[in-house]
């Protein structure tokens, strides 16, 4: 099942970088493997992938214990700050980061480390009520904050658009994301390195890459539909 579904996103990536004229090689998929079991990543793992994504900090500790090391892993999810010393030296790319508050936290932690850890700075681009992440008004501002630190570096800007049965209705939001980044660029800001737009999921991510994603986080379109038990 993951091969054919892997097929399947691929070549609706390819589809959408031909349509819009960029290049594969510019967009990443991040698997997102959260609440699936070990086996199921190893078959990913298997098949090429090398990106997982994953919204929890002990789910990601345990994986990663248990799977090969050249995974680079992306904390997704929202982080709480007393978690971060779990997570510094283990993930590729920290993609929550929505407050000044836990960006110091990850510095500290990283510094302690002796690592870099590379971040984005999650925007609420539609303003929704439930969820996390800055305004777009409040994301330069803290994205200028942010660069001030030291062991932290922020490479671009996440977010996660609305849910919806239309992804039509979400390219407004990419775009909107895609030009926040392009002014933060063109303010020339000190010890950042914007290059990222995490941004498309399995109900968008076609419309994502062609406003510009470099990385869409696809779970339900790999893996199938999540089921949540409760424990
Ligand atoms: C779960 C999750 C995804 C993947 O969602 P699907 O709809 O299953 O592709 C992507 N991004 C974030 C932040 C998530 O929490």
């Amino acid at each position: 099942m993951i091969q054919e579904n892997l097929n399947t996103v691929e070549s609706k990536i390819a589809e959408a970088c031909r349509r819009s004229g960029r290049s594969r090689d510019d967009v990443r998929l991040i698997a997102v493997s959260k609440t699936k079991p070990i086996s199921m990543l190893q078959e990913a793992y298997d098949l090429g992938c090398r990106d997982f994504g994953e919204n929890k900090v002990q789910e990601l500790v345990e994986k990663y214990e248990q799977l090969p090391k050249d995974i680079r892993w992306h904390m997704i999810g929202h982080l709480q700050r007393n978690k971060v010393k779990y997570i510094v030296d283990k993930v590729a790319m920290i993609h929550s980061v929505d407050s000044l508050r836990l960006a110091e936290e990850i510095s500290k932690e990283a510094l302690k480390k002796n690592v870099t850890v590379p971040i984005l700075v999650e925007v609420n681009v539609a303003g929704e009520e439930s969820k996390f992440g800055v305004s777009p008004s409040e994301t330069a501002a803290l994205v200028e904050e942010i660069a001030k630190l030291p062991n932290i570096i922020v490479k671009g800007l996440m977010t996660i658009a609305p849910y919806t049965d239309h992804p039509e209705e979400n390219r407004l939001y990419f775009a909107n994301l895609k030009q926040i980044y392009v002014d933060i660029i063109q303010k020339n800001i000190d010890n950042i390195c914007m290059g990222e737009l995490s941004m498309g999921m399995t109900g968008d991510y076609g419309i994502a890459v062609e406003e510009g994603a470099t990385y869409i986080r696809v779970g339900t379109g790999i893996f199938g539909e999540r089921q949540y038990t409760a424990i």
